[in-house]
């Protein structure tokens, strides 16, 4: 047997497989396994035409905000049916974007990405935690967990030394009720070729807390919600509350105690801790309203080069289903002047958050 001495990096990857192949169109596809063994050579068997991404970033000369044109996305895959998921596993003689006939984790790039080509630069990946087509991330066994978790953190090291990349957003989408266009279990990750807004926003805030006060803006806010009635559940090293000014019905903000920037300074063991405690809240989430919740889940992690020191890492999570059969749409107050008026006390939703276990 081999002995790494290299630290725990070289070991993980050891006890745990990671496997890079390139489908027809020539996109990368990384297979990320619970463990060893498993033969994940199979070859794309498509004839996929060549891709050519054409997005274009717009400045907003009022907002001073970047927007991305991609035309090009019209066309994707829109809810399709089972048999004919692009995210389900090879099999039977049909071709999906997985040439594999199983997998645990796979990660690939879009085949109609929002960002990427020249100019623009940017990659935008899928992040599929299940072949399971029916399956869902709160649903996740504990070594599954582990092995998502190892991906998300490869790939915002991996994406944050490409030259176009200014920023790693890892998110999950779920839900037809916010815009999914596909059922199987998946998230994405954006590597965009700018900060954006809100993460430019909050780092503003936070280089301002660091001059006035000498500290990290959001570890004064964990210090402060870690013993407040906004708790909705906590391990060792990491709590889970809703914001004081929470924008949506139920939000919740996940941080560690530590200050920690982003996915790879974590170790494997409090990865594997947070994965747990936001397994714990999405499933609180599901038990609000005795159904799958539609929600949106995101990290906060450091950018690539811009103050990686003011970030603090974090996952926000929350739905827009603010009572049974109801959503919260953005209207004219949060669309047109960004002044999202909300219709629960986050009090109130911390508390049924607690009692939805
Ligand atoms: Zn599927």
């Amino acid at each position: 047997m081999t002995v790494f001495d290299t630290g725990d990096e070289a070991l993980d990857a050891q006890d745990s497989p990671r496997t890079s192949v390139r489908l027809a169109d020539d996109r990368e596809l990384i297979y990320f396994d619970d463990e060893p063994g498993h033969d994940r050579s199979a070859p794309d068997r498509r004839p996929l035409p060549p891709r050519r991404p054409r997005s274009e970033l717009r400045l907003d000369p009022v907002m001073g905000e970047w927007v991305v044109m991609a035309a090009h996305r019209q066309d994707r895959t829109h809810l399709p049916a089972q048999s004919e998921c692009p995210l389900c596993p090879s099999a039977d003689g049909r071709h999906s974007e997985i040439p594999a006939a199983d997998y645990h984790v796979a990660t690939f790039e879009n085949r109609f990405p929002s960002l990427g080509g020249p100019p623009a630069g940017g990659r935008c990946e899928v992040v599929c935690f299940t072949s399971d087509h029916d399956s869902s991330f709160s649903l996740l066994p504990d070594r599954r967990l582990e092995t998502v978790a190892r991906a998300w953190t490869d790939r915002t090291a991996e994406l944050n030394r490409r030259p176009d990349t200014e920023y790693v957003f890892v998110f999950e989408n779920r839900g037809v009720e916010i815009g999914t266009t596909l059922h199987h279990p998946h998230g994405q990750i954006y590597a965009y070729p700018f900060v954006p807004a809100r993460t430019a926003r909050a780092l503003e805030m936070a280089r301002g807390h660091r001059a006035e006060q000498g500290s990290c803006l959001f570890c004064s806010i964990v210090a402060a919600e870690r013993a407040a009635e906004r708790v909705v559940a906590r391990s060792d090293r990491f709590v889970a509350f809703v914001p004081a000014a929470a924008r949506w019905p139920y939000e919740v903000h996940i941080y560690p105690y530590r200050h920690v920037t982003g996915l790879p300074e974590l170790e494997p063991d409090e990865r594997f801790e947070l994965m747990v405690l936001y397994r714990d809240v999405l499933r609180r989430f599901d038990r609000l309203f005795d159904a799958p919740a539609p929600y949106i889940a995101h990290f906060q992690q450091a950018p690539a080069r811009t103050d990686p020191g003011l970030a603090h890492l974090s996952i926000r999570v929350f739905t827009p289903r603010r009572a049974e059969g109801k959503l919260k749409y953005l209207a004219a107050s949060e669309s047109g002047a960004g002044a999202f008026i909300s219709d629960i006390l986050p009090e109130d939703a911390a508390r049924r958050l607690r009692e939805a276990r």
